[in-house]
């Protein structure tokens, strides 16, 4: 099989890292991939703009047979993402829990002002459409709120994202990003992972693409994770089938884990970053990505399928650029030590009979080749991901390989797991 995986961050690093272990692999193109993804097996990068799709089909039909298998969603599902306003009406039309909301167009300022005065709860304000992650604003008192839905709705602030504005209850509670593999009919979620997305320890400052995850975030119980296929996973797969947009590819939806059940806050129609690092190391290595994507999702046999993962914990710690989520400098020269092995963790763990079982692996997301070095292009630069046994095992295998590579200005969270930690002290 060839295989062209679009995409440049750490999540196609662990993609690519994964995919090119099946031994069904003929060639992974990746489009346009990083230092790590052309350093793997079997595996090139390809100079084309990942968005350019009359040039990508022209690749794709060149390099491979007609009638190309797709893992990913067709432009009618993707809508589950790009537009907030439709996937809040899905969810209103299938009963899928999520919060009370209501869409208001440009032109319904005044009324989206009453709502607001009159609705009897805190509100999130959300530009419908895509806006890189920034598009939710969340006011602490009602005159904030105004302020913000004059800022969408007249300013103009957030462009045409904003053109539909989605105002919603405020819920509480920790959030669980659950991913699972679909091929219109059948759904198999991995373990629930959760994501840090504020650049500071303790979940303070600027939001960011993600600084780290781990999974299974055991927060997520087995009883919670079965009400969540049932009350919202099932209902979306068999809804968007019934729709006439049946969903192949990785859904990623985020929960919300509320008092009164947990609530979905939003759909991604594709694999989250840094999630995907985790979740690939947490699979068993005879968990073969190229079958699982073509035959059981792109070829709908995903019912015959079993997608097993290890027994321990993953956790992903990203290395960023100074200066990061803001401005941060490109080209420095990125150093990297043979990653630690289990016999070494063994001896942190006074364990020397070895019976450890450790991985570490560094995924690159913002490198590139420099001549004969590796070098840093983007905001966050690699994502060191290990399993271990244990949240802790996994937690100092991943800290012991953030060790064994340096950059200048080198940026992480030293609390990645520390709600995962926290329960456990509890
Ligand atoms: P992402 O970058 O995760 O794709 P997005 O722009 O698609 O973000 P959402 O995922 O809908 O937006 O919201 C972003 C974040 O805002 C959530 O992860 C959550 O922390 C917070 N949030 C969203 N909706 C609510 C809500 N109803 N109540 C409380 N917090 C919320």
């Amino acid at each position: 099989v060839r295989i062209l995986l679009l995409g440049n961050g750490g999540r196609e690093h662990a993609l690519a890292w994964k995919i090119a272990q099946s031994d069904l692999l003929d060639r992974l193109y990746v489009c346009p991939g990083n230092g790590g993804t052309a350093q793997e097996p079997k595996t090139v990068n390809v100079d084309l703009p990942p968005t350019d799709f009359p040039r990508l089909v022209e690749f794709a039909v060149k390099n491979e047979a007609i009638g190309i298998p797709v893992f990913g969603p067709s432009v009618l599902a993707a809508r589950m993402e790009g537009s907030k306003a439709f996937s809040k009406d899905f969810m209103a039309r299938h009963n899928i829990p999520t919060a009370k909301f209501r869409v208001f167009k440009s032109d319904q300022f005044t009324d989206a002002i009453e709502y607001v005065n009159t609705c009897g709860h805190s509100v999130v304000l959300k530009a419908s459409g895509l806006a890189a992650g920034k598009g939710v604003l969340i006011p602490e008192t009602t005159e904030e709120a105004i302020t913000g839905l004059k800022e969408m709705m007249i300013d103009n602030v957030f462009g045409d994202a904003a053109n539909e504005v989605v105002i919603e209850e405020l819920l509480t509670g920790p959030e669980v990003s659950v991913l699972a593999f679909c091929d219109g009919y059948s759904i198999v979620p991995l373990p629930p992972a959760q994501d840090h997305k504020r650049i500071g320890e303790g979940d303070v400052g600027l939001n960011t693409g993600g600084m780290g995850a781990y999974a299974p975030a055991t927060i997520a119980t087995p009883v919670l994770m079965d009400q969540i296929m049932k009350e919202s996973l099932r209902p979306t797969i068999d809804g968007m089938r019934k729709e006439g947009f049946p969903f192949v590819g990785m859904l990623f939806t985020g929960f919300m884990l509320t008092a009164s059940g947990p609530k979905v806050l939003e759909y991604n129609v594709r694999f989250g970053d840094p999630e995907t690092e985790a979740l690939m190391m947490l699979l068993r290595e005879d968990v073969d990505l190229v079958a699982v994507a073509k035959k059981a999702c792109a070829e709908h046999h995903l019912d015959s399928t079993t997608i097993t993962v290890r027994p321990g914990f993953a956790v992903s710690v990203v290395l960023a650029s100074q200066g990061y989520p803001g401005s941060y400098p490109k080209g420095k020269r990125i150093e990297f030590k043979p990653t630690p092995s289990s016999a070494y963790l063994s001896l942190i763990y006074q364990n020397f009979i070895g019976s450890i079982n450790i991985d570490v692996v560094v995924f690159h997301a913002g490198t590139t080749k420099s001549d004969n070095d590796i070098v840093t292009s983007g905001g966050r630069v690699l994502a060191v991901t290990a399993y271990g046994e244990t949240i802790r095992e996994a937690l100092d295998a991943a800290y012991a390989g953030v060790e064994t590579v340096s950059f200048d200005g080198k940026t992480y969270r030293r609390d990645i797991g520390h709600r995962a930690l926290a329960t456990l002290t509890e």
